[in-house]
């Protein structure tokens, strides 16, 4: 095997797309992510910047070619915009594609010019709710006002935004229609997330019910015409067009196994952890062969190759259910969703 030889699994599926988490810490505390009071990893444990560069130009040397920033709150690592900066020399040589992000939005008014700068052309904006008083409510810390201020700044910077939003019962099914003709009046595309069940995060009387995406759809079907989209990202995400507004919308139901032939990924977590499958708990720690080896990345290299030699083919179906009707173990704050 050559030193730069491309991340193929055993299944022969091609690991092209890296998602990075660059901190476990956030502005907010979202119902569904993390309780009030998180207790975050000491510092040390968590890579530098200089670090996470080196392990993203690892990843990009052996092919990965598209890197999705993540967290935890990305925009809130400090220094942050040095990394970015820094990453976009992958994108000038042509070995990466595409650098982008998926964020809360709160910081994105300070950050979506240097972000566009950096080569970033699309974000991903998590949203759940166009009610001050609901978002304050879903968010804990958040304020609806800056992350519309963020959305504005992004667009007006050039960014492509698609927005995120958590499907909850009682919470925002009222706002169906009122969230996809904001976003259609915009030219964003918008993707209905399903929410796992993350465990003891002390709002269990609170929001964050299920609200299935299938009846999501259905009440959207009622209102619009939807137009099956062949489109695939090798992730969990489907997408049907509304023929009315002539917008995107996806869906994403993480538990689901109906992608896994098509998985193109892997997660990175802020301490150096490779996650090989959104469902399952295989996972490799690569920040070892980093740190102990700081002029010399083949040792890395050859970690990573042996950890995508671990990828599983997917995740079963029942053993997932099983899980979501209890709690997953990881929180999505950990690998970064
Ligand atoms: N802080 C950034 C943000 O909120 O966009 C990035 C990290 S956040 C963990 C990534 C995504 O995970 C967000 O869109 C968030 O809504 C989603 N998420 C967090 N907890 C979830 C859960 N329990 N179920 C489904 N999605 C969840
Ligand atoms: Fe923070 Fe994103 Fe989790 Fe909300 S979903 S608490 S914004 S990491």
């Amino acid at each position: 095997m050559s030193m730069n030889t491309p991340l193929i699994d055993p299944f022969a599926r091609a690991i092209t797309y890296l998602r990075v988490s660059v901190t476990d810490r956030c502005d907010f505390r979202c119902v569904y992510c993390m309780s009030e009071n998180m207790q975050f990893l000491p510092k040390k444990e968590l890579l530098t910047l200089e670090e996470l560069d080196r392990m993203c130009s690892t990843f990009v040397d052996l092919g990965v070619k598209k890197l999705r920033i993540t967290g935890g709150e990305p925009l809130v690592r400090r220094d942050i915009m040095t990394f970015f900066q820094s990453m976009s020399r992958h994108l000038d040589s042509g070995a990466l594609k595409e650098l982008t992000l998926t964020t809360n939005g709160s910081q994105l008014a300070r950050f979506a010019e240097p972000l566009y700068a950096a080569g970033v052309r699309r974000v991903n904006v998590s949203l759940d709710t166009l009610n001050e008083e609901k978002f304050a409510r879903v968010t804990r810390w958040g304020r609806l006002a800056q992350v519309l201020k963020g959305i504005d700044a992004a667009l007006a910077a050039g960014l492509k935004v698609k927005i995120n939003a958590v499907a909850l019962k009682d919470f925002n099914e009222d706002e169906l229609i009122t969230m996809t003709e904001w976003c259609a009046s915009r030219d964003i595309a918008l993707t209905w997330i399903e929410v796992m069940p993350m465990g003891d995060l002390g709002n269990e009387d609170r929001v964050g019910q299920y609200w299935s995406l299938k009846d999501l759809r259905r009440q959207l079907a009622e209102r619009y015409t939807l137009t099956e989209l062949s489109e695939r990202t090798g992730g969990p995400a489907r997408y049907v067009r509304l023929e009315e507004t002539g917008q995107k919308i996806g869906f994403i139901t993480p538990l689901t196994h109906n992608f896994c032939e098509s998985c193109n990924r892997v997660r990175l977590t802020c301490t150096g952890e490779l996650y090989l499958c959104l469902g399952q708990e295989d996972m490799a720690d690569l920040r070892a062969a980093l740190r102990n080896n700081p002029k010399d990345n083949a040792p890395l290299k050859h970690a990573i190759h042996d950890a995508i030699g671990l990828k599983p083919k997917g995740h079963d179906f029942d053993y997932s259910r099983q899980k979501a009707d209890g709690q997953v173990t990881r929180h999505m704050s950990h690998t970064g969703g």
